[in-house]
């Protein structure tokens, strides 16, 4: 074989060579689709597809260690006979595809029947016959995830080594678009964002549809375009809501260090909330004790987004005529803030959850129009000065939201 290779003519060389180039300009243009990809099960579509292309083989599927349980899963495949193979677990022991995840290293086998590691379940299961197979292992950030398989080289050939190095780079590509389609899976909260903006987006969408009808009557046309714009409002008040809270987690958003005058933070607080209150004939009160209070040091705009958080739903979740009545005083070492209201309280069940991202309470829903990361973003400000945030409530009667911050702020001691 070697001899043969050495007296290759000129021509044949070259087609070798452009042959190779082929395969690689298909690899790259899968690869810059796999970036834009997603979704994992569209992702491995085009991968077995790729592979059957470029080694020339009848087959193709991949296979995914599922850790739980030890075995190995077909998650995707390109197969003649169509049959489903997910049902069909994969022994990592007594299997071709395990005996490759385990070790490691790619495997050619010429003759699959002669071969006692071959799990021949999956051949009975889809009236198919394995003769020559190739499996590469997938490997991610040096830790072997699944393999990638290639099934029958047509006309019977024996797979090469160039089929070998075209299937490895492409399980390469593939591990690693697949653990970038599982972070971002993972990424709980990037997936709970989208599919929040999928509400009012999917509100906005609908509106439109209706306004395009000719037959649309004046009245309706005038809720269609109100609808529009309070859901377009919602989805602003979402995405900076959502941005402010990725800084503060990320910690790219550093508090400052400030003498502030809680006093003037929470009467001024008040102020802007006052003509909203007294739409709804709500009265707000403010006791400080002593009068004024000491400096505190903090982020003053930041403690000003917590109160402001506070008090607006403090009047949101308020009956009509209702009261709000804040307090801040010195404990010692501490300030203690309460917010009391005289609302629809929140239900005993509902109390550990509230600070919890997109936690919104069912019957409060269609109440207002809120995005349910406001108490999560209160929370992490407070924390962030060292502070607590509590809640305590009563349906019918009222919450009351207490907030014990120190006066002096060190940032290495935190409650939590
Ligand atoms: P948003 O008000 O934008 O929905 P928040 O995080 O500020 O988000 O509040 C989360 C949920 O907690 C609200 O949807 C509401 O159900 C409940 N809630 C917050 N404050 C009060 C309150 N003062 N009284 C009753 N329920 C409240």
């Amino acid at each position: 074989m070697r001899q043969a290779e050495q007296i290759e003519k000129p021509d044949t060389i070259l087609r070798r060579y452009v042959r190779i180039l082929a395969r690689y300009e298909r690899l790259m243009e899968l690869s810059r689709s796999l970036i834009s990809t997603l979704d994992i099960s569209i992702l491995l579509e085009q991968i077995v597809v790729a592979a059957v292309e470029l080694t020339d083989s009848e087959a193709s599927s991949i296979l995914l260690l599922d850790k739980p349980t030890g075995t190995l899963r077909f998650e995707a495949a390109v197969d003649p006979m169509g049959v489903s193979l997910a049902s069909i677990d994969v022994p990592l022991e007594n299997s071709i595809a395990g005996w490759v995840v385990t070790h490691g290293e790619p495997l050619v086998i010429a003759d699959v029947a002669s071969e006692p590691i071959h799990f021949s379940k999956v051949d009975e299961e889809s009236a198919y016959q394995t003769r020559s197979l190739l499996a590469v292992p997938m490997r991610a950030h040096n830790k072997v995830i699944g393999c990638l398989e290639a099934v029958n080289k047509k006309d019977d050939h024996p797979f090469t080594d160039e089929d070998i190095s075209t299937l490895t780079t492409l399980a390469a590509q593939a591990a690693l678009t697949i653990e970038n389609a599982r972070l971002f899976q993972q990424s709980d909260f990037i997936s709970e964002m989208v599919h929040e903006l999928r509400t009012p987006l999917a509100a906005i969408n609908a509106t439109t549809h209706i306004l395009q009808r000719a037959d649309l009557v004046p009245e309706k046309h005038t809720q269609m375009v109100n609808t529009i714009a309070q859901e377009t409002k919602r989805l602003t008040r979402m995405t900076t809501d959502f941005l402010d809270l990725a800084r503060l987690e990320s910690g790219r958003s550093r508090l400052v260090r400030d003498p502030i005058n809680l006093g003037e933070i929470l009467q001024s607080a008040i102020d802007t909330v006052s003509p909203q209150a007294a739409e709804h004939g709500i009265s707000l009160e403010l006791k400080l004790s002593p009068d004024p209070l000491p400096d505190l040091t903090g982020d003053g705009e930041k403690l000003m987004q917590v109160i402001l958080n506070l008090l607006t739903n403090a009047i949101k979740y308020n009956r009509e005529n209702g009261s709000v009545f804040v307090t801040a005083a010195e404990y010692g070492t501490d300030i203690v803030i309460t917010i009391r209201d005289t609302g629809v309280g929140i239900a005993a069940e509902n109390l550990p959850h509230m600070f919890k991202k997109f936690y919104r309470v069912a019957d409060t829903e269609g109440y207002t129009t809120g995005t349910g990361l406001g108490l999560a973003i209160t929370r992490r400000i407070v924390e962030g000065h060292g502070g607590t945030i509590t809640v305590e409530s009563e349906l019918d009667v009222g919450t009351t939201f207490t907030i014990v911050l120190p006066l002096q702020f060190d940032p290495a001691v935190t409650r939590h």
